[in-house]
């Protein structure tokens, strides 16, 4: 612990972000970088807990403390290859992680956590910089071959450990591009796509080969993989979308978040509108808010997504509808612990512009004799004890204008299409809620199959779908070698 009254003397200070005036015209990042000596000031607040609950807050079991001291002594590199042995891509984390971390920070019973993201960005920038971050080649190969299905965070945490331990590895990715939902999902005004290419151009000089418009299971048979390859690991996200049933749900207007922001991130990178990030033709080309009367129906990351894109898009009016109440600003009177990151937080688009409108139930997707959208009509939900029960009841229906309605309900698990039949055929099991099943060690019930990612565990957050690529590809090589040398979990989580 560099300073010990550092958390007395220095209050928590993020990054300075561009002002809401500026960014709505453009698509770059939001958040600016600190300056070193801001970083190490923040650094200094770390308190070097006995038990470091940071520590294990962290899906993937960063040493925070350790790392927090070395950039307070200014041993960057340092702090960087204490960084780097858990997480293999702090430049996603560092940015877009609504950091798990943070909200398990002790500092936090009684004032504002340590700054962990910003102090992971800062590190991992840092390294960038100075040249530290160099592609790790294997010195002897093993001669076992493995195939990555989907090249999201966990496939590509996957294939960057694979590789490392000396396995041939081989991403293959049905969209154009590298990245998943980091690639078209999330908008570049949370995470650049030039952090996302940097890192891919990494890991090709470490020798992973990626293939990009191979869609699995129909341009090509899992089984010539499954044949080809000594273990497959299926990292195919989750991005089955939850439609809404309400009547009119027909009308022309009514788009899959999904839809509106691939689409985005496509133009931003002047990439052709042919397919979509399914590598499938869109259905509609030209997803546009300008000049509409836009809802958003739907709390979450991907709702808020949709909520900063639409003002860059200059929506004539935004409004962003929720069924589940309005969470509490503040903590819970009865614990002084911060509250763990709500889906359903405030992020840095809310700043933009939006109207907010919690515990509402919509009731249908009013259209004109043309068959598009015009309106949505819309009631509040109160809770009425009846008998000791709790009941539902929908009051105030009330109609708005909407002339786009985008879907960000959530998803309901991995593509069902022809590579999840082809999977059941070979024997790997899904479960109720339509994930893919593996054991405790990824493997699923085909010996050769492993899963991970949102695949696995339903839609969920970056530092889970690293947490999980990396677990994976050390029991792949536990498979394969009977023996392994790569990095476990350093805590249980
Ligand atoms: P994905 O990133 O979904 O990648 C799966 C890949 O598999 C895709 O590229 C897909 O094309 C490919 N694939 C699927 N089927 C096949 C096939 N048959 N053949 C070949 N390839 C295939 N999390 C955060 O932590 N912070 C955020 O700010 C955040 N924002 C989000 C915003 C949006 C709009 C969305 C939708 C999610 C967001 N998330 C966020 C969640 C996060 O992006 C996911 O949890 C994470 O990307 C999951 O990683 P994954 O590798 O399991 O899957």
């Amino acid at each position: 612990m560099g300073k010990p009254t550092g958390f007395l003397e220095i209050d928590r200070k993020l990054a300075p972000k561009r002002a809401v005036s500026e960014r709505v015209n453009d698509y770059k990042e939001i958040e600016l970088l600190n300056t070193p000596e801001e970083t190490v000031a923040q650094a200094s607040r770390c308190m070097d807990c006995g038990t470091p609950f940071c520590h294990h807050g962290c899906p993937l079991g960063n040493i925070i403390p350790e790392f927090n001291d070395a950039v307070y002594e200014q041993n960057w590199k340092y702090a960087y290859d204490i960084l780097s042995t858990t997480n293999n891509f702090p430049e996603f984390t560092g940015r877009i992680c609504p950091a798990p971390c943070e909200s398990s920070c002790v500092l936090g019973i009684n004032k504002p956590a340590v700054a962990i993201e910003l102090i992971e960005k800062s590190i991992i920038e840092k390294a960038f910089s100075e040249g530290w971050v160099i592609p790790f080649i294997p010195k002897t190969r093993t001669g076992y071959k493995v195939a990555v299905i989907g090249s999201g965070p966990a496939g590509l945490a996957a294939a960057a450990q694979l590789n490392k331990a000396g396995h041939l590895v081989t991403v293959y990715e049905r969209a154009d591009q590298i990245g998943g939902l980091l690639r078209y999902g999330i908008p570049d005004f949370k995470l650049d796509k030039t952090v996302v290419t940097r890192r891919v151009e990494v890991m090709k000089l470490e020798g992973i080969t990626f293939i990009t418009n191979a869609n699995i299971g129909s341009s090509e048979k899992l089984s010539h993989l499954t044949n080809n390859f000594d273990a497959v690991l299926v990292a195919t996200g989750s991005t089955t979308p939850r439609f809404i049933s309400a009547k009119g749900n027909d009308a022309v207007g009514i788009f899959p978040a999904m839809e509106f922001l691939s689409q985005q991130n496509k133009r931003n990178a002047s990439i052709s509108l042919e397919v979509n990030h399914r590598g499938e033709p869109y259905v509609n080309k030209d997803i546009k808010a300008t000049g509409k009367h836009v809802v958003i129906i739907g709390g979450g990351d991907t709702g808020s997504d949709c909520v900063g894109t639409s003002n860059r898009h200059k929506a004539a009016s935004i409004t962003q509808i929720e069924v589940m109440p309005k969470p509490p600003v503040d903590r819970a009177s009865n614990t002084p612990w911060p509250n763990w990151p709500n889906m359903l937080r405030t992020s840095t688009s809310h700043d933009e512009g939006v109207e907010r409108l919690w515990s509402i139930s919509l009731q249908e997707f009013v259209k004109n004799e043309k068959g598009e959208l015009e309106a949505l009509i819309i009631g509040d939900i109160v809770y009425n004890m009846n008998d000791g029960k709790m009941e539902q009841e929908v009051i105030n229906m009330r109609k708005i204008p909407c002339d786009l309605a985008l879907i960000a309900a959530g998803f309901l698990h991995t593509d069902h299409g022809s590579l999840f039949e082809q999977l059941i055929t070979l024997g790997v099991k899904s479960d109720e809620r339509g994930n893919l099943i593996a054991d405790s060690t990824y493997q699923s019930d085909n010996e050769k199959v492993f899963i991970a990612g949102d695949a696995r565990r339903g839609q969920s957050l970056v530092v889970w779908a690293i947490s999980e690529g990396r677990e994976a590809a050390r029991n792949i090589d536990l498979y394969l070698m009977g023996k392994t040398s790569l990095e476990g979990k350093t805590v249980s989580s």
